[in-house]
């Protein structure tokens, strides 16, 4: 994932993203995501401009029911690339690197914002019902008939 800026044409061209980055978070996120889709690149002489919103999908442990599923989440980039490597031009909401000419490496900073886009917490989904913290059943599977605890004693006694 480079950006050739010698190669790179004046005005708008498209930058096909199509490949996997190493993420180093904690165990249970995926270690390592597959990133595809496609980028603008906006070459107006002293800086380019890195745009748009990539799929990642990686391999990751629920946090409710613990399995293993395929996370997939929307990866929004933007990048800029000065060219004056004195330039402290920039913006709140873009990633800004400092490069006079040849090949940006675009690895790193792809990979802070598909770490940046991850949800919360992994969950296989929305409706992941989750291990049941008393006989450990999952809940997903087999509906195991203990009765909660945590119920908030001020609702008991409540007429239904
Ligand atoms: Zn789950
Ligand atoms: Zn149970």
């Amino acid at each position: 994932m480079k950006l050739d800026l010698e190669r790179q044409g004046e005005g708008r061209t498209i930058l096909a993203v199509a490949g996997g980055v190493e993420l180093e978070l904690p165990e249970d996120w995926p270690q390592r995501a597959e990133l595809n889709g496609e980028l603008t690149v906006d070459n107006v002489g002293s800086r380019f401009l890195i745009n748009g919103t990539l799929r990642a999908t990686g391999q990751a442990d629920c946090a409710r029911c613990l399995d293993s599923f395929r996370l997939e989440w929307e990866v929004p980039v933007e990048i800029m690339v000065l060219r004056d490597v004195h330039s402290d031009e920039g913006s709140d909401d873009s990633l800004v690197l400092h490069q006079k000419k040849g090949v940006v490496d675009l690895t790193e900073p792809l990979r802070e914002c598909a770490v940046l886009a991850l949800p919360p917490a992994p969950i296989c989904r929305d409706d992941c019902r989750g291990i049941c913290a008393q006989c450990g059943a999952d809940l997903n599977q087999n509906p195991c008939g203990c009765v909660a605890e945590d119920v908030d004693p001020r609702w008991e006694g409540l007429p239904e």
